[in-house]
């Protein structure tokens, strides 16, 4: 009501018009200074489920525990709930079901009905990176299988080489995002599993994925992970967004010296990506400790730490120009935080650009995710195998001439007419002239 109006007013009807306002406002009020609970989501890793709350400001809560049966309730003041709770997919293997209420003095009180031994960890975050107010509760169940070290341990000549394979973002942190809206951190995942399987199935070889689903894992913990199995290698997975949409190809990125003339394009592309922990959400203490601060490689290590990512990152960028277009044709270098695991080969790909429609729509296709990780794979058995770490024998084959059985190639080869069957996947035994058979090593 503007002041000019008022005045005009007759003074019983101005102090009836001001009785209605205060008791408008009392009922107002509360509402008003009220947070509300926007959308809730869930993510389920392998070891905590975190469930994350959007606010519309920040909040002041309770935590506490109850027992018989395992609860876990969170109390918090002053909000409205309008996210809606039943969407979320339960049971989860920590996280039973959920349920919420209105408690005295505007209070919401959320149930979390967990496994038992389940332990909270519960944390705030600010606004960041156009992510709005949220509160984070991780549920950790308690027999966590404690993973030995395998860094320490010395290689036997048998051992496998591991490969590390990092998917990009996950959980809260979708990445960047295309114009369809397809996740960077979905096209990560499925070349990184694409890549697993080729790894797996080559002797001598074997794969460790960083993330297996849709979760986050902060930057220091997948370094940790990758030291923690005692990876040999470690190829980071992602897919680059920029404004201009006709934009493609793949770059591939080591970490720079300090020092070096810094690449202005990498370091923002650098600082992109670190940006991962703001966004997916690490316990405000935590982002403290800055990896390359605590990086206790000599400078003997570092250096051939570094001198093979390059030699690795050329031999990728050899292979992904036989099938796909190029960013740059040289490795790039930036202080990525995920690459500091110094003491083994590390890259980082970008695989493409998922701001470009069309490469998008291609990164999106099951036969472009294998034809990518099949050339990631091709650069790894080169580098071990120029290493002299992997021995790929060339296949044996056979071309079947007139008046030869099974029966006699496999007894010239020193193999059994089964192992032939299967290797070449037939299921009888008559063969053809000039049938061309794959023959397993003696
Ligand atoms: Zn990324």
């Amino acid at each position: 009501m503007s002041k000019y109006y008022a005045l005009k007013l007759s003074s019983q009807v101005t102090k009836l018009c001001f009785a209605a306002l205060a008791v408008l406002s009392m009922w107002i009020q509360p509402a008003q200074a009220a947070t509300s609970i926007n959308d809730i989501r869930m993510w389920t890793a392998p070891d905590h489920t975190r469930l994350v709350l959007d606010l519309s400001q920040s909040v002041q809560y309770d935590l506490f525990r109850l027992h018989n049966p395992e609860r876990i309730v969170i109390d918090l003041k002053k909000t409205r709930m309008n996210a809606k709770v039943s969407k979320l997919k339960l049971p989860d293997p920590v996280l039973l079901s959920i349920r919420h209420g209105k408690q005295k003095g505007d209070t919401t009180r959320i149930v979390l009905d967990v496994k038992n031994g389940v332990s909270p960890r519960s944390f705030l975050l600010k606004k960041a990176k156009g992510k709005p107010h949220r509160l984070v509760i991780d549920l950790i169940p308690k027999e966590k299988k404690v993973v030995k070290s395998a860094q320490n341990k010395p290689k036997t000549k048998h051992d496998d080489i591991i490969i590390a394979i990092d998917a990009g973002h996950g959980g809260e942190d979708p990445g960047a995002i295309g114009p369809s809206k397809l996740y960077e951190k979905t096209v990560t995942l499925a070349i990184a599993k694409e890549l697993e399987k080729l790894i797996n199935a080559q002797p001598g070889m074997k794969a460790v994925l960083i993330r297996t689903g849709d979760y986050f894992v902060k930057l220091s913990s997948r370094v940790k992970k990758v030291r923690a199995k005692g990876a040999d290698m470690m190829i980071s997975i992602h897919a680059d967004a920029v404004t201009q949409r006709h934009v493609k190809g793949a770059s591939v990125y080591t970490l720079s010296e300090s020092g070096a003339t810094p690449d202005r394009v990498a370091a923002a592309l650098a600082a992109k990506e670190n940006a991962s922990d703001l966004i997916g959400g690490v316990m405000p203490e935590q982002t403290i400790e800055d990896p390359f601060i605590r990086n206790i490689l000599g400078d003997m290590a570092k250096r051939d730490g570094l001198d093979s990512s390059e030699m690795f990152a050329n031999l990728i960028l050899a292979q992904l120009t036989q099938g796909f277009p190029i960013k740059y044709n040289k490795p790039k270098h930036a202080r990525f935080a995920v690459l500091t695991a110094l003491e083994i080969p590390s890259v980082l790909v970008e695989v493409d650009y998922i701001s470009n429609p069309k490469r998008e729509r291609l990164l999106n296709t099951r036969t472009h995710q294998r034809g990518i990780a099949k050339a990631m794979f091709n650069a790894t058995k080169t580098y071990f195998t120029r290493l002299g770490m992997l021995h790929t024998p060339t296949p044996i084959t056979h071309t079947v001439h007139r008046g030869e059985s099974l029966w006699s190639i496999a007894k010239k080869y020193g193999v059994s007419v089964s192992s032939i069957l299967k290797l070449n996947g037939l299921k009888q035994q008559a063969l053809k002239v000039g049938q061309r058979l794959r023959l397993p090593q003696s």
